[in-house]
């Protein structure tokens, strides 16, 4: 009997399969019409390579070998894939002539070992392959308002289907951060798909798009955002950066699947610009009186709550920003971290790193101020609590619709009502509402209406403004173009506070029920954010409208008796 050599052995049929594969493949180009390589002993073009992330190339199973001024080869494993007329489609955008060539999985595999050797960050500055920074920043610049995007979304894609996707993206964005949107939608419905952004809080329409680009659109922007292609009945996250001029851009995209088609969110974040600033919440007297206080103490907890897109986040990040002068070391545990802090350590929460474990690491890092994105769970209520009483300045954000909810959403998620005294110092509660256009608002008298519904909100104002009679208020006028016609033009919050004093706590020892705290509270002449909405009413910052739209007015005495 020979001896078997099993190593060889292994080693010849390893071969034998990789020749067949070889042989199979340069069969199959030739019936497909086209040529056929084999990338081992081929010199790759390291520069060709770079043209395409390497998470890219290996999703869509191809490489790019090879390049001679504009024309770059493209070895293939299987040419009638979706990701692979995608890649193809966004390197002739931008204005490559791509040749395709069939390969082997082995050629592939070989190949991408190669993306080692390139330079990485020529490879990642290149992340953004789908489109031009550059046409987005020119495109940016001639956008005033909403009507822009529409007039230039008729002048693309005269020249090919794969610029006019292109296109379609570049403006989408373009118009986005001209509009300072800070989400882009796109939702597919019985009459059409609509792009839709978020402008100061508010979904605007901005146009409907086909269904073919559409159809391009998701798949281009799932590639960038690192997710699964062919995932449709699933919802997916991920996220692409890009930067315009000196900005970097971070985009956040959300995909959920839908009834007539998936649907996706971005959300536009841009950590470079987000400056936070005290004195930009434009707290009213009373609570700015009030914070100037609680932010110098050294201990407790500051609580803001709100639903989401009110604002918390961005009120606690200047109070964080008001307390770096003084306090020496500050630890944030969020999720996820939306922006950046400088000076301040931000940590994000993740699989292993939840708020619970991580606000007991971050206690061991000793802090003096902490900030905890959310409380959710009795765990992390328990610890924030504690770290409030034991010489941490601790803020953070509940999910209630006003600030006296802040005390029993506590107590429902396990807190012990009794150690809210030491532990709480304030509760804030607050919304965000839409500025008037200061270039277009228009003044006209207050509607019997209107004004029963003021009277009523402003009867228990502790400190109301003074009422010019007859009472005139404004409205949004036609738009124009510094609003870009929406008639509305940023934000601005909406506040109300109740401080943890012995009547307080009395009271949620005693009933923690709403009205039960808020009579407790109401020595403390705090106005309410309807009042002081409505003041800002009354001074022409924002229209009646506008805060019905997001706040609950006071129904009459009447009704709530019957209740
Ligand atoms: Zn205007």
């Amino acid at each position: 009997m020979p001896q078997f050599n099993d190593t060889f052995t292994n080693a010849r049929i390893a071969d034998l399969r990789i020749t067949e594969e070889e042989r199979l493949i340069e069969t199959l180009a030739a019936q497909y019409g086209y040529e056929y390589i084999n990338l081992r002993g081929y010199t790759l073009n390291p520069n060709a390579l770079g043209e395409l992330p390497e998470a890219v190339a290996r999703k869509a199973n191809l490489v790019v070998f090879d390049r001679h001024g504009n024309t770059i080869k493209i070895a293939v494993r299987t040419p009638n894939q979706p990701e692979v007329t995608m890649v193809l489609d966004s390197l002739t955008a931008r204005k490559l002539t791509p040749q395709v060539y069939m390969c082997s999985s082995h050629s592939l595999n070989h190949a991408w070992e190669r993306y080692k050797d390139v330079n990485a960050t020529t490879a990642k500055k290149k992340g953004t392959f789908d489109f031009d920074e550059e046409d987005i920043a020119q495109l940016s610049a001639n956008i005033r308002q909403i009507e822009d995007v529409q007039s230039t979304m008729r002048t693309v894609g005269a020249v090919s289907n794969a610029r006019r996707i292109t296109e379609t993206l570049e403006l989408a964005f373009a118009g986005a951060l001209a509009l300072d949107a800070s989400d882009i939608h796109i939702e597919p419905e019985e009459a059409g798909i609509r792009m839709r952004y978020r402008l100061d809080g508010v979904l605007h329409d901005i146009l409907d798009i086909d269904n073919y680009i559409y159809g391009r659109l998701m798949s281009r922007l799932k590639l960038l955002a690192g997710m699964t292609l062919n995932k449709k009945l699933g919802a997916q996250d991920g996220r692409f950066t890009f930067s315009i001029r000196e900005r970097e851009i971070e985009v956040r995209v959300s995909v959920i699947p839908a009834a007539l088609g998936e649907s996706i969110v971005m959300r536009l974040l841009d950590p470079s610009v987000a400056s936070f600033n005290i004195d930009k919440l434009q707290l009213n007297d009373t609570i700015s009186r009030i914070m100037a206080i609680e932010l110098r103490k050294k201990t407790g907890m500051i609580v803001t709550t709100g639903p989401t897109g009110s604002g918390k986040t961005t009120a606690l990040y200047a109070f964080l920003r008001e307390v770096h002068e003084s306090a020496s070391k500050i630890i944030t545990i969020e999720n996820p971290v939306e922006y950046r802090l400088e000076g301040i350590v931000q940590t994000q929460t993740g699989d292993d790193y939840t708020f619970a474990s991580g606000l007991r690491a971050i206690l061991r890092q000793d802090p003096d101020v902490i900030m905890v994105g959310e409380i959710r769970d009795r765990e992390v209520a328990e610890t924030a609590l504690q770290a409030a009483q034991t010489g941490h300045l601790v803020f953070t954000t509940l999910h209630t619709n006003n600030a006296v909810g802040g005390f029993p959403r506590l107590i429902n998620l396990g807190a012990d009502p009794r150690s809210f005294k030491s532990a709480i110092n304030i509760m804030l509660g607050q919304r965000l509402v839409r500025l008037l256009c200061s270039e277009c608002k228009r003044q006209r008298p207050a509607t019997a209406n209107e004004i029963t519904i003021i009277e009523r909100v402003m009867i228990d104002h502790p400190e109301p403004p003074a009422m010019v009679r007859p009472i005139s208020i404004y409205e949004a006028g036609p738009g124009c173009a510094h609003c870009g016609l929406t008639g509305y033009k940023g934000r601005v919050g909406i506040f109300e506070a109740i401080q943890m004093t012995d009547a307080v706590e009395a009271a949620l020892l005693r009933d923690p029920r709403e009205h039960v705290i808020l009579e407790a509270a109401r020595e403390q002449k705090i106005p309410s954010m309807t009042q002081d909405g409505m003041a800002k009413v009354l001074r022409g910052d924002t229209s009646f409208d506008e805060l019905e739209r997001v706040v609950e007015f006071p129904r009459a005495t009447t009704d709530v008796q019957k209740t």
